[in-house]
């Protein structure tokens, strides 16, 4: 190498070497709360603002494959860990929300609860991860940026919460129930499953509401709407159905084990030992109809609704206080 050549062949080094310091300097004043991890999966870059969203010093994190433990409590792959390792795969085992992005299939984003355990606080968090390639097309790196999402996860999640839900019991409300029910359908169309359904309705209640006054009937609507939901099992949805009436779609369940657990409600209810005088036992209690069918092509759920409502009315006639199923009480 000549002279001017090793001039030159310095000056595209120290400029490089400035362009690098000048990249690095960014990257650490950037206010998105970005981190690097290298090809062995230690961190190499951890900014400011990721100092201040994990609560984590940058020195503690340099080095190490310690990144997971500012994010988890327990040990699990971040983002940028996928990317590296090629285990986009596994996106939906470990987030509740994904996606890749649409120019190339190792980038990735997603989102998911955070336990944050050096702040203290769960955090909704959004990242995105992206290769880093050298000029021979080598994976070097990966990064992953992050935004704070929890305020809008949360306004989210309360929306839904008050689309779905009863304000007054917590149970599903009359809209979830009816999207349920038709979901429900579709599924025991498909998997040629029975489905179930119990009307409950409260007996007497208008003179429970005489006797103890609106507040008073409203305490006592919650206690049953406890006392219902404690018989469920986790695919069941019980609901509030209107005023003082009470749904519940029992998938995959037969007549017979419809009734038991019918049984079981209405056993549980008079059991809260709730004072009403109205009623034969001096104590609240509910009647309720069962209905199973096996859903058919063509078909919608509103008959199984109508034969549960007419099981609950044969309930009512008989004198309240029972279960009643269909074509087997006299009905
Ligand atoms: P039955 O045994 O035939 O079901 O008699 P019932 O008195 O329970 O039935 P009825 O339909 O005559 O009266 C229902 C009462 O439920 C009347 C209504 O004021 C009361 N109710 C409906 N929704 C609510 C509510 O949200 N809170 C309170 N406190 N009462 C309610
Ligand atoms: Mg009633
Ligand atoms: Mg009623």
């Amino acid at each position: 190498m000549n002279g001017t050549n090793k001039i030159h062949h310095l000056t595209e080094a120290s400029q490089a070497n400035q362009q690098h310091g000048f990249a690095l300097k960014m990257m650490e004043l950037l206010v998105i709360p970005t981190f690097v991890v290298d090809i062995d999966g230690k961190v190499i870059i951890w900014n400011l603002a990721c100092e201040r969203l994990t609560g984590v010093p940058a020195w503690e994190m340099l080095g190490t494959s310690d990144h997971w433990k500012s994010f988890y409590h327990e040990q699990r792959p971040t983002l940028a860990d996928l990317v590296l390792q090629g285990r986009s795969g596994e996106l939906q085992l470990h987030y509740q929300r994904h996606a890749r992005r649409g120019d190339t299939e190792h980038k990735l984003c997603a989102e998911n609860w955070c336990d944050m355990p050096r702040v203290g606080r769960r955090r909704y968090l959004a990242a995105d991860a992206s290769p880093i390639f050298d000029n021979d097309g080598k994976l070097v790196a990966v990064v992953e940026t992050l935004r704070d999402v929890t305020d809008e996860k949360s306004a989210q999640v309360a929306l839904e919460q008050l689309a779905t839900r009863d304000g007054l019991t917590g149970l599903a409300n009359r809209r979830c129930f009816d999207d349920t029910l038709q979901a429900e359908w579709q599924r025991a169309l498909r998997q040629r499953q029975p489905l179930s359904l119990l009307m409950v309705d409260v007996d007497n209640f208008k003179q429970y509401n005489d006797a103890y006054g609106h507040l008073g009937g409203d305490q006592c609507l919650q206690r049953i709407a406890g006392a219902v939901s404690s018989e469920m099992r986790a695919n069941d949805l019980v609901a509030r159905y209107g005023g003082e009436e009470f749904a519940v779609i029992l998938p995959n369940q037969s007549l017979k084990g419809a009734a038991i657990v019918a049984e079981r409600i209405r056993c549980r209810v008079e059991r809260l030992h709730l004072p009403n005088l109205g009623s034969k036992q001096h104590v609240v209690t509910v009647s309720i109809g069962a209905a199973t069918a096996l859903a058919a092509p063509d078909t919608d759920p509103s008959q199984l609704v109508a034969t549960a409502d007419s099981a609950l009315y044969r309930a009512k006639h008989m004198g309240r206080n029972r279960i009643s199923l269909p074509g087997t009480d006299g009905g």
